[in-house]
């Protein structure tokens, strides 16, 4: 999920006010940070989509090229790798299947990377065929582990949640994950976030994603301040949507979904999340759907 109005609004919400949004805004367009703690983690910002990247003696390995709607983000995206290191791009893992985070890929297959994805990620392009979505090279299930250059990288499917493709990057010694989408990192979730959801399943993901071993969060928005995330956020993310879900079953037993349900439900227990007021109808739009109506 994404868009430029999601960007303003996450930016104002994280700092709340209008003197520091505008200097926000003058952010550069793009930006490659350090991991603090790391040796070799990088986190790509272009405007409000990020990915992390691992270089290693032996390669690197880049994720997500996002690159949706403007092609010049994995060219830049690219060429700031390179400023770091020359060694072979050797894979670029998708983290889900949507096309704001993996448009883009030709430039990092063209300098030799082998693409990989979940395999309903794969299955999931093979039918829509997009032209500026490369397909997957090499398709894994709940688990796959890459060796580089010293550096592991596991990859966890800990099932539907956001979308039914999304892949946990786990940096086991550095105890970081690159999860992206499903975790909104202390907001309620936005509309694209709830689209293509699976309630009820997305909850037990995250569960899932709490048992690994990781201390840090590189999402796949930027936080607010652009900071990481940690297992508070994602524990704060999984109360509100079970205690969402709980509440919106009550009102579609008792005939409220979808209307008067979207308007009317509040959860005021987590008034203070980002987003709350203009997202909420959203989500429980998505939950009515589930409880009201078994989508
Ligand atoms: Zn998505």
């Amino acid at each position: 999920m994404s868009t430029r109005l999601g960007l303003f609004v996450a930016i104002g919400l994280a700092l709340g006010t209008a003197a520091a949004s505008a200097q926000q805004a003058q952010a550069p367009l793009f930006a490659t940070t350090q991991v603090e703690g790391t040796k070799n983690v990088y986190v790509f910002r272009y405007q409000n989509h990020q990915a992390m990247f691992v270089v290693t003696p032996a390669g690197v390995i880049v994720t997500d090229p996002i690159s949706y709607g403007r092609p010049q983000a994995a060219e830049a995206y690219l060429a700031e790798v390179r400023k770091i290191s020359q060694t072979p791009i050797k894979f670029l893992v998708y983290s889900h299947h949507h096309d704001d985070h993996i448009a883009g890929a030709k430039v990092f297959k063209a300098a030799g990377a082998t693409i990989i994805g979940h395999k309903r990620t794969k299955e999931r392009l093979t039918v829509r065929r997009n032209p500026d979505v490369l397909p997957v090279d090499q398709a894994v299930g709940d688990k796959h582990v890459i060796k580089l250059g010293g550096t592991t990288l596991e990859l966890h499917y800990t099932g539907r949640n956001h979308s039914d493709s999304s892949l946990v990057m786990l940096l086991p010694e550095e105890k970081i994950i690159f999860a992206v989408d499903f975790n909104a990192l202390g907001n309620v979730p936005a509309r694209l976030a709830v689209n293509d959801s699976y309630p009820g399943e997305w909850e037990a993901s995250l569960k899932r994603t709490l048992a690994l071993g990781w201390e840090r969060m590189i999402p796949g928005h930027p936080g607010p301040g652009g900071r990481l995330g940690t297992k508070k956020d994602m524990e704060q993310q999984l109360a509100f949507l079970t205690d969402l879900s709980a509440a919106v079953k009550k009102e579609s037993d008792a005939g409220r979904c979808f209307t008067p349900a979207e308007t009317e439900l509040k959860l005021p227990q987590y008034s203070t999340m980002g987003g709350y007021e203009q997202n909420l109808p959203w989500v429980v739009h998505r939950y009515c759907g589930y409880w009201g109506r078994g989508i």
